[in-house]
């Protein structure tokens, strides 16, 4: 499996596609090389790079995308999470 954390930056811009709802975007030179996304339930952003193979979900209450991670399979929205944080519900935000 392709591990997109391990290619080098221009192994990323080369592979790397459109994210259906890019969070921001890797500008080399100032130019749009790469869409990033952000997870919607843990905050975390990675580059979209086509056949990464990695799982990754989608949340239909958030209607965003999220990592894929076990941890992010239950809807807890990163916002939500950062109240409970705030409140010193949680003591982390992962
Ligand atoms: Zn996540
Ligand atoms: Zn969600």
């Amino acid at each position: 499996m392709l591990d997109e954390t391990k290619l080098s930056i221009e192994e990323v811009i080369v592979r790397a596609e459109s994210a259906p709802k890019p969070r921001g975007h890797l500008l080399v030179d100032g130019a749009t090389v790469a869409d990033t996304v952000q997870c919607c339930h843990c905050g975390r952003q990675w580059i979209f790079v086509k056949g990464s193979g990695r799982r990754r979900g989608w949340c239909m209450n958030c209607n965003a995308i999220h990592c894929g991670d076990a941890a992010c399979d239950l809807c807890v929205p990163f916002e939500r999470k950062l109240e409970l944080y705030e409140a010193g519900k949680i003591g982390h935000l992962k």
